[in-house]
């Protein structure tokens, strides 16, 4: 039997650790709820006081998990946390939370990982014939064992050894009794920032806007390839990897992080309204009379657009914005229910108007089509659907969510197929080379592979086979 399943490919996840404050626990609790956009299933805090290591980790979001009671007993001047999204329930697993905490020959240690492993699987099994015992389905176990077996003389060392037989990506935290390491893969695919807080403390975190709610001050972005490290001893840098070229994820930019945070110095709203921008001059609607974003990511590119066309912006779909995780359905069906408790198109700004809707993306293509009919039935006259990112012809197998290639709406049907299925009167998405224009110019520097197919390192090509195989095993 494996406990290996779906989920094992597709997480996306924040991370966020405190060094050296007396409050830790609590500052990382606002961290990940500043992170929550990044995962919403699973929360979790490790903290560590006099070598013992606390932890708390559920299912939900950041504000469900923790009580107050609960958080003063993660007592300690260090702590990690980490907020996880999956896609087919892995997270309900309560063995799938993180952080990981374990105890090895050396000590306690803890572990939180944004990214995935393309070797995860081989890894895995490679050191299950060597009898190792994995408890959860995610890749930061791997990573865990590996620091667990090795024999070098740091936990540093220990955790570079473990990452130097690893491919993938990662933005990854690991704590022991004395220290916090931050970690990110040599081509830089996810992002993780350092920050200073109080007067001794450091803070490590996915995004910059989580370092605002706690008052901490930017110091830099850890780089790609770099690991470091904070300890009683100060802070360390260190490079221990074959350098690569930088790849960060563009799809940051046009839809994960939020809009207040900079990554690798570029600020994400800002990039986002230069793509709105691109995309009016690209794919203008000579007709339009107002431009309307799909509420939340939507937004930013559709100011730019309207700016860039010079017509007015208008929020003409309302989003609920405490729509939890469930709800009753209505015993007799209404259409669209599940988009409408969520988005609401206003007639009042829609009815008689030529409408620019822009999204940022399209996946299934089952939301745009939802919100294309909803807009029509608000009375517009026509619905011009404009994305903000290429066609996603590609599946992502670093950390970021989406479905098999054969589920991605563009890497079976064209443009114009795409508008038939969305309804739209028209459809167009911002160019490859648009994009790069609204980052550097070229696009070296940033992984674009769910556009382009240009993968920044192999991936295993029968992993899908491979876990089929061992899923007929259970
Ligand atoms: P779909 O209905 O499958 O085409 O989904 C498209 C919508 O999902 C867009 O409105 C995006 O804002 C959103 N989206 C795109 N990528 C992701 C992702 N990785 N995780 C969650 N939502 C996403
Ligand atoms: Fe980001 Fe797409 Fe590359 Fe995945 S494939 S890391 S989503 S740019």
């Amino acid at each position: 039997m494996t406990i290996l399943s779906d989920d094992h490919f597709h997480d996306e996840c924040g991370v966020f650790g405190v060094y050296d404050n007396p409050e830790a626990s609590n500052l990382v609790y606002l961290g990940l709820y500043a992170l929550q956009h990044r995962g919403q299933e699973s929360a979790g805090i490790v903290s560590v006081d006099e070598r013992i290591f606390l932890a708390n980790r559920g299912h939900g979001l950041v504000a469900d998990v923790f009580r107050q009671h609960e958080l003063d007993l993660l007592k300690g001047r260090q702590a990690i946390g980490h907020v996880r999204y999956s896609t087919s329930g892995g997270s309900l697993n309560a063995r799938n939370r993180q952080p990981l905490v374990v105890d090895t020959a050396h000590g306690g240690m803890a572990m939180a990982h944004n990214g995935n492993l393309v070797n995860g699987v081989e890894m895995r099994r490679l050191l299950e014939r060597r009898g190792s015992i994995f408890q959860s389905t995610m890749d930061t176990e791997v990573i865990v064992h590996l620091t667990a077996l090795s024999r070098r003389k740091t936990f540093a060392e220990r955790l570079v050894e473990a990452l130097s037989q690893v491919q993938g990506s990662y933005a990854l935290l690991a704590m022991n009794e004395q220290c916090i390491i931050g970690a990110r893969d040599p081509y830089g695919l996810r992002p993780l920032v350092l920050g200073r807080v109080g007067k001794s403390g450091y803070v490590f975190s996915s995004e910059t806007c989580a370092l605002n709610l706690i008052d901490a001050e930017f110091v830099r972005d850890v780089e790609p390839g770099e690991v470091v490290v904070i300890s009683p001893d100060g802070i360390e840098s260190f490079f221990p990897f074959p350098r690569k070229d930088r790849r960060l994820c563009i799809f940051e930019y046009i839809y994960f992080a939020r809009p207040d945070s900079n990554i690798d110095g570029v600020n994400v709203y800002a990039s986002r309204k230069r793509i709105g921008m691109r995309l009016a001059q690209e794919n203008p609607v000579p007709e339009a009379d107002l431009v309307i974003p799909v509420p939340d990511s939507g937004v930013p590119a559709a100011l730019g657009f309207a700016l860039a066309a010079g017509l007015p912006f208008e929020l003409g779909i309302i989003r609920n914005h405490y729509v939890g995780r469930t709800f009753i359905e209505p015993q007799q069906s209404i259409r669209h229910f599940g988009v409408k408790i969520k988005l609401n198109a206003n007639p009042h700004i829609i009815q008689g108007k030529h409408v620019v809707l822009v999204d940022d993306s399209i996946v299934r293509g089952t939301t745009s089509r939802k919100i294309v009919k909803m807009v029509r039935a608000a009375g517009a006259k026509s619905v011009h659907l404009r994305i903000s990112s290429p066609p996603t012809t590609n599946p992502c197998y670093y950390g970021i969510d989406t479905p098999s290639r054969d589920e991605l709406l563009a890497s079976s049907h064209s443009v114009e197929e795409m508008r038939i299925y969305t309804t739209a009167d028209s459809l167009a998405f911002l160019s490859l080379e648009g994009l790069y224009a609204t980052v550097n110019g070229t696009g070296s520097g940033y992984c674009d592979a769910c556009f382009s197919g240009n993968y920044p390192m192999p991936f295993p090509r029968h992993d899908e086979n491979l876990q089929l195989s061992l899923l007929q095993e259970t």
